[in-house]
């Protein structure tokens, strides 16, 4: 599995506005943030996509949501309330091949993501 810019954020190589982080994880502002709040909470280990999760990273994925809600308490969105989104693959519409989950926050965020809207659009 080849690196992706994920690595480069995690070794410092590239600069990120990095929110937490400790031997597990990290957690960044998303460079195109797509609500008033978008972070992603990325494991250190390279796993490529969900498909590639193997059982003894189960704790570890389970970590990366432990750290979302510790970041959606400390700044105050926790009760509000918030999106993860771990996309995958294609049709996932994932772009970056090292696991990652988006948070989501800061406005009531719209659901489904597969709307009549676009569904006749593909159509
Ligand atoms: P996905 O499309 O689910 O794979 O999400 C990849 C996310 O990574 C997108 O939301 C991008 O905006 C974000 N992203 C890509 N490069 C960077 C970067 N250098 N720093 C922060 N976020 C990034």
């Amino acid at each position: 599995m080849s690196d992706t810019i994920f690595d480069k954020i995690i070794d410092k190589s590239i600069a990120a506005d990095i929110l937490y982080e400790d031997d597990l994880a990290l957690a960044f502002a998303d460079i195109n943030p797509q609500a008033p709040v978008h972070f992603l909470v990325i494991p250190k280990k390279r796993i490529a996509t969900i498909n590639d999760i193997s059982k003894d990273d189960r704790e570890l994925v389970g970590h990366l949501y432990w750290v979302a809600a510790q970041l959606a308490d400390q700044k105050g969105f926790a009760s509000e309330g918030f999106r993860t989104v771990m996309n995958c693959n294609e049709f996932g519409g994932q772009s970056v091949y090292h696991i990652h989950l988006h948070v989501l926050a800061g406005k009531p965020l719209g659901w489904p993501p597969y709307s009549d809207e676009l569904k006749e659009s593909l159509e």
